[in-house]
């Protein structure tokens, strides 16, 4: 794959921008840019009803926290604008009007009266319904006076009647259908606006486009996509649909409703969601990348420029893919390990502002640094981290009673312990973990029951950055102190 491509990436802002767009985006991307070639953002607006204030931002938005730049587009201007639909209404004319005078498209001036009337009738006999033809046939001279005299009408695709007309997808190859079974489907609305089957075939053709990756749903079109693409002479693009995504479970195709029950229970598909949620658009690139494609048989962590240099459309894989959340922290944590501690404080400071917490500077530092070996989530730093930023910390009772060992053994081993470190300078975990080591064994317990119930009094919770990185954060003075506190609420308890 040497020769320099051209996509586009063309969403119709009528939502939040889920992964499968970024999806589609994202291989745009890496096309474009393992190919050296361009890669044009689109927006596709013509369904002026459909269309969410602020969508196109989010898209926008959404593209650059992934890390994804293009080379043209409706903020970037370029050579073939508009970049918006909505805007280029003369062009998709003019382009319906040579299909009429090529006799490969016809203005159909029945009213939606009549049409509705006939979905019924067809209904009633279980037909699939379709135009059946009326204004098909009749004759130029009357068509263009009624046109001319500014007669209501669409503009519809007069598809052949006879044979059958195929497309090749590139992960699936030929895409065959009887071309009876085809509507006269309609170009341009009575409005004037272009319906996608036309604006889009347009706008690949006069932006250079070589290659078409889109969503999977729109594969069944394919076939008709590809006669406005030969009724015009054109050269069609290689076309490319990628994989559909299923549910979690795996069961069943991934719908509107579902990513809505899916957002319920913490999970969501939107990107704004998962950026919202403390998730790294490193991770969540390396996540969608691997839904559809493969980039190497045993290794699944990858960085945006490593991505590029692996992409091939060879790699890509028609078989729907199964969205795992357990697959997107994994891809969150590997990547949180992989930024240097600095990054991470970066990116920990506005979620513990967030979280109330005025957290700055060196101690910052320190505990992005003991946090980074732990947490999924950004987000997960405050519930795990957030005790740094606490004077004083609530352990719960039990969870200062070691595993096996009664409330009074507990509080003698918690008292052991604090003497042991109060001979002692600041921690100093290479010296003091063999000498804590050393004293559970002396005093007959395991390490770990040990380690469990100096966690809960130094930290107030059962799950925390490594016990020893955590003591030399909040130093010396504090952590006897608080295992004077746990131990203190341990005697009370025995009375
Ligand atoms: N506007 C279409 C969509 O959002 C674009 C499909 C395509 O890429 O051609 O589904």
């Amino acid at each position: 794959m040497t020769e320099p491509v051209c996509v586009r990436f063309a969403p119709s802002p009528t939502g939040h921008m889920h992964i499968g767009s970024a999806r589609t985006a994202l291989y745009d991307y890496l096309l474009a840019r393992k190919t050296g070639g361009r890669f044009i953002l689109r927006i596709e607006d013509t369904d002026q009803k459909r269309l969410i204030p602020g969508a196109e931002q989010e898209i926008i938005d959404g593209l650059h926290w992934l890390g994804l730049d293009w080379d043209e587009g409706p903020d970037k201007g370029g050579p073939h604008g508009p970049y918006r639909q909505s805007l280029a209404k003369e062009i998709y004319l003019e382009h319906a009007r040579q299909l009429i005078a090529n006799d490969r498209a016809y203005p159909c001036f029945c009213t939606s009266e009549r049409l509705a009337a006939l979905r019924e009738s067809q209904r009633q006999r279980k037909e699939n319904p379709r135009y059946d033809g009326t204004c098909r046939n009749l004759p130029p001279s009357e068509a263009a006076r009624r046109m001319a005299a500014g007669e209501t009408h669409v503009i519809r695709f007069k598809t052949p009647k006879e044979g059958s007309t195929a497309a090749v997808d590139l992960l699936r190859g030929e895409i065959r259908v009887e071309n009876g079974t085809l509507d006269d489907f309609i170009l341009v609305k009575s409005d004037g606006l272009a319906l996608y089957h036309l604006a889009a075939m347009v706008d690949d053709n006069r932006m250079g486009v070589t290659h078409v990756l889109r969503g999977a749903e729109w594969l069944s079109t394919l076939p008709l996509h590809a006669l406005v693409v030969r009724a015009f002479g054109w050269r069609e693009p290689v076309w490319c649909h990628l994989s559909v995504f299923l549910k979690p479970s795996g069961k069943g195709k991934m719908s509107k409703r579902d990513s809505a029950q899916t957002a319920t229970e913490g999970h969501s598909i939107f990107i704004r969601d998962l950026r919202e949620e403390g998730y790294l658009p490193e991770a969540i690139v390396n996540w969608i990348a691997l839904m559809g494609a493969s980039f190497d048989e045993t290794e699944d962590v990858f960085s945006l420029e490593e991505l590029v240099r692996r992409f091939d459309l060879k790699h890509l894989n028609p078989s729907p893919a199964a969205i795992s959340y357990e697959k997107a922290d994994h891809f969150n944590g590997t990547h949180i390990r992989l930024l240097s501690v600095e990054d991470l404080t970066a990116l920990l400071k506005p979620v513990f502002e967030k979280a109330g917490y005025a957290a700055d500077g060196e101690r910052l530092r320190k505990v992005a640094a003991a946090v980074q070996v732990r947490i999924v989530t950004l987000d997960d730093a405050v519930a795990m981290g957030g005790f740094f930023f606490h004077d004083e910390v609530h352990p719960e009772a039990h969870d200062l009673v070691g595993k096996g060992l009664t409330t009074a053994q507990s509080a003698d081993a918690l008292r052991a312990a604090r003497e042991l470190l109060a001979a002692e300078p600041e921690f100093e975990s290479a010296k003091d973990e063999a000498a804590l080591r050393a004293l559970a064994e002396r005093l007959g317990y395991k390490p770990g029951v040990l380690f469990g119930m100096m966690r809960a009094a130094i930290t107030g919770q059962t799950v925390s950055p490594p016990l020893f990185a955590s003591m030399e954060i909040i130093g010396r003075k504090t952590y006897l102190a608080r295992l004077e506190a746990a131990e203190e609420l341990l005697r009370k308890m025995v009375g």
